[in-house]
């Protein structure tokens, strides 16, 4: 199919489906709601044909260009039909479990990921590792057939929910830094598990503390080499950091726009609007950019990070702006309208840390992208 096409239809089936899809959340909408409401637009995207566009046939997908699956999530958050921050964990996981699970392990697995019958989290940040990452310690140990994983990660998002996690463990020695890392594929319901949420400002449990006692994981669970699971995380990270956020310029588009049909007659400093509608434009260009890239099977690297810095930049700039302008639009309130600017303001602080500080994308914009200083 088209893109031209896949759009017109969609557009169309959108249309004729947007109330069966419409979460119907008060102010007190518990993550819970909106985890099982993605479950099921998910489900109905997969079931009608939308969702599987843009993935390969191998993997559950209809083919067809990586086009399709981002004028999707654009779509959908455009209508305001699913919370975005949730919605990206397709695009950062399954890529990357494509590239580098056993075949008949990703063309087992993809499928229910796509359909919203499972949720898979990201196990790569531990409680001193997170920019640091090539240090961490969760502790892999050969044992015949299987591996044996004792450890702890952090800030895993979505853990509490998940059927199965990309995890990062440490199979080299101590010091093997980089080098010494196995990515692994886990079952969550796993002996020996134990996930404890860990609530966030914003008011949601989105993400949890896991602890791995002497898990056993089969090593056909092994994504890539032993020991080369740090090329795993770098072919994952810059999903993170750039396709997996498409939808995410659709979002605060759409933030803006209710913004200016609802602030108050001169509410809005035209300066500072003009500012943040220059920044959340120059973040869908880049982000284009990036998509048509991707669509021509270019393979994606450091230069997502770019992608990173204008998300978290503007991200806070739109939220800056409603707090700026309509106080009242984050005040203590029990309207479901005040509830969604107070938890995007909140929520928006995090852009600056997820998928990579701020800090250290810029660092790697300037040793890798601008040649300044050395590569570490
Ligand atoms: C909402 C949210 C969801 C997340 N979901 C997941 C998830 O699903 N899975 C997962 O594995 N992780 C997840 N994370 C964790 C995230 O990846 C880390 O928080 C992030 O990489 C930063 O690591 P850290 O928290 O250990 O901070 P640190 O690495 O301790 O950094 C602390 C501060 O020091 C700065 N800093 C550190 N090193 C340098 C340096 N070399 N130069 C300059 N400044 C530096 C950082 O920029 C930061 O400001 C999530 C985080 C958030 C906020």
């Amino acid at each position: 199919m088209e893109l031209r096409e896949f759009r017109a239809g969609l557009d169309a089936w959108l249309d004729e489906h947007e109330h069966e899809l419409s979460p119907e959340f008060g102010p007190d909408v518990a993550f819970d709601q909106e985890v099982e409401h993605l479950s099921l637009v998910k489900r109905m995207t997969y079931d009608a044909g939308w969702m599987r566009w843009g993935w390969p046939e191998r993997v559950g997908g209809l083919g067809g260009s990586t086009l399709m699956r981002a004028y999707l999530g654009e779509a959908l958050a455009s209508r305001d039909l699913i919370e975005p921050g949730i919605y990206s964990m397709t695009e950062v996981l399954a890529p990357t479990m494509i590239e580098f699970a056993r075949p008949e392990l990703a063309a087992e697995t993809v499928p229910r990921l796509l359909r919203g019958d499972e949720t898979w989290c990201q196990g790569f940040s531990e409680p001193s590792t997170g920019s640091n990452l090539g240090s961490l310690a969760c502790r892999a140990r050969r044992d015949g057939d299987s591996w044996r994983v004792t450890g702890q990660k952090v800030w895993t998002s979505l853990a509490q929910y998940a059927h199965r996690c990309v995890l990062l463990t440490r199979t080299g020695t101590p010091e093997s830094g980089s080098r010494g890392i196995t990515a692994l594929f886990v079952d969550m319901d796993s002996p020996g598990i134990t996930v404890r949420p860990i609530r966030a400002m914003h008011g949601r449990d989105e993400f949890c503390e896991v602890f791995f006692d002497d898990v056993r994981v089969p090593t056909d669970r092994t994504l890539g080499e032993v020991d080369g699971g740090w090329a795993v995380a770098m072919d994952l990270l810059p999903y993170e950091r750039s396709t997996s956020l498409w939808h995410r310029s659709a979002y605060l588009r759409q933030r803006l726009g209710h913004l200016l049909a609802t602030a108050p007659d001169g509410a809005l400093d035209p300066a500072d609007l003009g500012e943040v509608v220059q920044m959340a434009f120059a973040f869908h260009a880049r982000s284009r950019g990036t998509q048509h890239r991707m669509a021509r099977g270019e393979r994606l690297g450091a230069e997502t990070s770019v992608d990173k810095v204008l998300l978290a930049t503007t991200e806070q700039a739109v939220f800056d702006l409603a707090a700026d302008a309509v106080p009242a639009a984050l005040a203590v309130g029990d309207d479901a309208d005040a509830d969604r600017w107070r938890t995007g303001f909140l929520y928006s602080r995090a852009a600056t840390i997820y998928g990579g500080s701020a800090e250290i994308q810029r660092d790697i914009i300037a040793r890798r992208l601008l040649d300044l200083g050395t590569d570490r």
